[in-house]
């Protein structure tokens, strides 16, 4: 039988747990060791740590507090890794916790933490999506139904301390050229809420001056929320300190190509069962500076799309030059312009597209001054007629279902 080699309890605070950390750091203590070829499983909390709850009142994602996020569970050595190798996972399968068969979705408040479209949708709300094995629906946004791509948002090694202290100069630097922005520009180490697995005492108080922060993707990983690196994927991981020290949470059981809501995609509490190797001195033979995976044989077949194209000129008619990220918005903004010609609220268009198997593709970026990129909304996720037609839209909502808001205090 598979070992269960770290555990979470939902009822437990994930900070009591010390095989689960939020910072990165190469201090903190491994939680277990395995050898290359083992295969185990990790239990994880969702993200948050089970700050957001099962009910209709999105006054949690208001007031939650995000220097505290994520937890991860690990780190795992791995013995006979050593900097320069590539460590090898197998992602053999990942599910959620059988006591806890539900996710959320949601956006922050502009002043706590925002998202991709904060200027349109400045106050925190939330979607409960329940989970029927392979499928999930919600009861916050009626007519959907689809089958997970089930991925670790978060996934990666512990970084050596040179490498630690570039992330946070790089960071900070940004920062300071403008200190005051809501939201910030980055989150900088912030020592109160560090919570670094078995580390205590004075060690413990020194990694969690420096620890970084969970939210960026980084060179060794981290935060990617690639929806493709699912349950079935084998990645190709850069290993920075003896043992490789790999930490995995954040599950997703679905998740839009951008994770454009933040809060996020729809978050889950539960296990991956994984399978690690090594390829020694990896790194130079192959050139790998980040990660890199194959994904999985198992992915649902959404194939018949909608597809909405945004460019980059901005709301008030200005062009900017090949601004990609500006060019997403538009598309994303374009589609939940259609979704509300058939019932849904803007805000259920914008967590739909931040939970649903949605995709995301950079078109052009050569056309200026214009960058072109799309957004892919699954036409089969719905269960009424979504394409257009001479007969123009059925509203399949009246706008008496919608989702829990939460103003600022
Ligand atoms: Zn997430």
């Amino acid at each position: 039988m598979t070992d269960t080699l770290i555990k979470v309890d939902l009822t437990q605070a994930a900070t009591e747990n010390e095989n689960v950390h939020n910072r990165w750091h190469p201090d903190i203590p491994m939680a277990c060791w395995v050898k290359p070829g083992d295969d185990f499983i990790l239990e994880t909390y969702d993200w948050t740590g089970g700050a957001i709850k099962n009910d209709d009142d999105a006054s949690d994602v208001r007031d939650v507090d995000l220097s505290t996020v994520h937890y991860l569970s690990g780190p795992v050595g791995v013995q006979g890794a050593e900097p320069g190798d590539l460590l090898v996972v197998d992602l053999l399968d990942i599910g959620a916790k059988a006591d806890s068969l539900w996710g959320f979705n949601g956006f922050f408040s502009k002043q706590n933490g925002g998202g991709f479209l904060t200027d349109y949708f400045p106050s925190a709300q939330k979607s409960i999506w329940d989970f029927e094995g392979l499928f999930t629906k919600s009861r916050h946004i009626p007519g959907v139904r689809f089958a997970g791509l089930i991925h670790p948002g978060l996934i990666g090694c512990l970084p050596d301390p040179k490498l630690l202290a570039n992330w946070n100069a790089r960071e900070q630097e940004l920062i300071d050229s403008n200190p005051t922005r809501v939201p910030p520009l980055a989150n900088p180490p912030f020592a109160a809420t560090a919570h670094l697995g078995k580390l205590t005492g004075a060690a413990r108080d020194a990694a969690a001056a420096t620890g970084a922060r969970t939210v960026p993707p980084r060179e060794h990983g981290g935060n990617c929320d690639i929806k493709d690196l699912s349950r079935g994927s084998k990645i190709f991981f850069p290993v920075y300190v003896a043992g490789a020290g790999l930490s995995v949470g954040d599950l997703h059981f679905s998740q839009g190509d951008g994770e454009i809501t933040f809060c996020g995609a729809i978050e889950m509490a539960g296990w991956v069962h994984m399978k690690v190797e090594l390829i020694k001195g990896g790194m130079a033979k192959y050139g790998i500076k980040n990660p890199i995976f194959k994904p999985s044989p198992i992915v649902p077949t959404y194939n018949n799309f909608l597809i909405f194209e945004g460019i980059s000129v901005d709301d008030a008619g200005k062009q900017h030059y090949l601004d990609v990220n500006l060019a997403y918005q538009q598309a994303c903004l374009n589609a939940i312009e259609y979704l509300k010609k058939f019932g849904y609220s803007g805000a259920q268009g914008y967590s739909l597209l931040g939970s649903a198997p949605v995709q995301g593709h950079i078109s052009g970026v050569v056309d200026i001054p214009n960058a072109c990129a799309t957004l892919w909304l699954p036409t089969d996720i719905f269960e009424f007629d979504i394409n257009p037609s001479a007969a123009g839209p059925t509203r399949y909502l009246d706008g008496s279902i919608d989702m829990p808001i939460a103003y600022d205090k």
